[in-house]
């Protein structure tokens, strides 16, 4: 097994050129946008051209390469193996689930919205996905010289289509790439500085780079201006110099995709960096259940041991350096029991005042805020669960909320909660940063809640400080302090019996059946759904706080 290597800078020019007798043994048309350079490669019928130029090749014996697309170059700079299958083993790939979807969804429409900063702007090849057509396309429309949307370009066996394509000076341009993101990331950079040397190796003269990205200061105030929502950042610099190793990337990727068997490659922090693998649990299956990756905050650690060649927590050497509470970790995998600390937990259950409020909130974010007031991806609280235990051992009773209709929930959702949570008591949340931050951004909205908030914030405990601080740790949490990882391993209850298992699809089916076209029957099934949700978080924290008071 060798670690994910970034490709190296050398390149086999002979993968991708042609040899002098092909390129004589070619015939074509020329598309009229530059004068013709040398032909460089062939692509299925298609050789692209220095200049943008597309020739119909009718020699078949020559080597036929698939285009490098701009997403399949930077799937091939995070790993050479998930390279090879996407060309080599497409089946193995699994088509993108529900989260990647609503991720894909939500960047159209931040495209869509950039398109809006260019009102002179014209979509090149609209709807069309063949990469020679839209090669086609965008040839004429180069001519008008006017800002382009999508245009598509192919070179050396590089393909790409361009966001935005500005036309600059009398015959430049600059590349506009749209993110659905707050900041610039490097793999930003990998993907411009493909672009830019994909369009000028067909000829092309760009002038600058930009990346045009969502400004996190923005807040909502009626229609949402393209010029106040995005920043253009120029990073020309920092393509420039990326862009020079393309070529050689490249030509390393196409050494890759002509192997007979896939590259070995060890799994590490590369599968989910910049982006989480599609292969990713069909690579990572050979690991235990309990395996050296879950060791708490164990960065490289998990990987180091698997290179040495241990895979289970329980099979760590003890002379292996580890934190005090991966040493936890490792005796409770020896074990297999759980590692409790009673006066710890019985000193943070000491805390917890009667009648205790158990509280948990469902949110969504938007990358385009829906209201006003609101920033790009700032959660808005729809509903919440609340559990009220009178007294030890007493039942709970219990209050809920999920806003109906379109309109903010914000003021419902602050009013309810004022009405129905004790003014006195412990209120207890799991991570309960995150709930008490969303009421502190509801009340920048709203500033009549601000001193009623002021007179719970002082009340409130937060049940995950035991867990993640090791005060009790079962070895099916697999080094999570998470609710959903606790709750199974401490009282055996666990959410598999629910529709909706985790907080992000709770805010998606929300968004769904709130702003989709479904039926009332979907609606009401999924509100059913979400109320069972958020309703077991709450009455979880109560049974999880049951066990730890018999641990005590
Ligand atoms: S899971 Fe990791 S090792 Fe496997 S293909 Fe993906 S990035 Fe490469």
């Amino acid at each position: 097994m060798t670690k994910a290597p970034r490709f190296k800078r050398r390149v086999d020019r002979r993968l991708f050129f042609w040899s002098a007798s092909q390129r004589n043994a070619t015939r074509g048309h020329e598309c009229a946008a530059t004068p013709a350079l040398e032909s460089k490669a062939t692509f299925g019928n298609i050789s692209a051209v220095k200049t943008g130029r597309v020739i119909e090749t009718r020699d078949a014996s020559q080597t036929r390469l698939p285009y490098v697309s701009k997403s399949k170059y930077l799937w091939g700079l995070q790993c050479p193996k998930l390279l090879w299958h996407t060309y080599n083993a497409k089946d193995l790939i699994p088509e993108p689930d529900a989260a990647q979807q609503a991720i894909f969804d939500q960047g159209h429409e931040v495209g869509a919205l950039a398109k809006k900063l260019f009102p002179d702007g014209i979509e090149v090849g609209e709807g069309i996905t063949d990469l020679d057509e839209t090669i086609q396309h965008t040839t004429p429309a180069l001519k008008l010289r006017k800002p382009l949307f999508e245009a598509a370009f192919a070179a050396s066996g590089g393909y790409c289509r361009v966001d935005i394509l500005k036309p600059v000076l009398t015959n430049a341009w600059d590349i506009i790439e749209v993110k659905s993101t707050t900041s610039l990331k490097d793999v930003h950079l990998d993907d411009l500085g493909f672009q830019a040397w994909v369009l000028t190796e067909t000829g092309l003269k760009v002038r600058a780079c930009f990346l045009c990205h969502i400004n996190p200061g923005f807040a909502r105030c009626g229609g949402i201006d393209p010029r106040k929502f995005f920043i253009m950042e120029d990073v020309g610099k920092q393509v420039s110099s990326l862009s020079r190793n393309t070529e050689d990337q490249l030509g390393d990727m196409f050494k890759t995709i002509q192997l007979p068997a896939h590259p070995d490659v060890q799994i590490g922090p590369h599968c989910d960096a910049p982006y989480t693998c599609p292969l990713h649990a069909r690579c990572w299956s050979f690991l235990p259940e309990t395996n050296v990756t879950a060791l708490y905050r164990g960065g490289q650690k998990g990987f180091n041991l698997l290179a040495s060649g241990v895979t289970a927590l329980a099979d760590i050497p003890d002379e292996f350096k580890l934190t005090d509470n991966q040493q936890i970790q490792r005796r409770a995998a020896r074990t297999g029991q759980p590692h409790v600390d009673p006066p710890a937990i019985h000193a943070f259950l000491n805390q917890i005042e009667y009648p205790a409020s158990f509280l948990d909130f469902e949110t969504f974010g938007t990358a385009i805020p829906f209201y006003d007031d609101l920033h790009p991806f700032q959660q808005v609280p729809f509903q919440f669960s609340l559990h009220v235990v009178a007294s030890p051992n007493q039942a709970p009773e219990h209050y809920k909320f999920l806003a109906e209709g379109r309109n903010d929930p914000r003021p419902d959702f602050m009013r309810r909660l004022r009405e129905v949570l004790p003014t006195e008591g412990s209120i207890v949340a799991f991570n309960a940063s995150f709930e008490l931050g969303r009421l502190k951004d509801c009340c920048e909205a709203l500033p009549e809640f601000v001193p009623w908030l002021k007179t719970i914030e002082q009340r409130v405990v937060d049940l995950l400080l035991p867990f993640r601080g090791f005060r009790y740790y079962h070895p099916q949490q697999q080094g999570s302090a998470s609710l959903k990882a606790v709750l199974p391993a401490l009282t055996g209850k666990g959410y598999d019996h629910l529709a909706i298992q985790e907080g992000d699809t709770a805010g998606r089916e929300f968004l769904r059946v709130t702003f989709g076209d479904v039926s009332e029957a979907e609606r009401r099934r999924i509100r059913r759904d979400l109320e069972a949700y958020c309703g077991q978080d709450t009455e979880g924290m109560i049974w999880i706080i049951s066990v730890l008071r018999q641990l005590v």
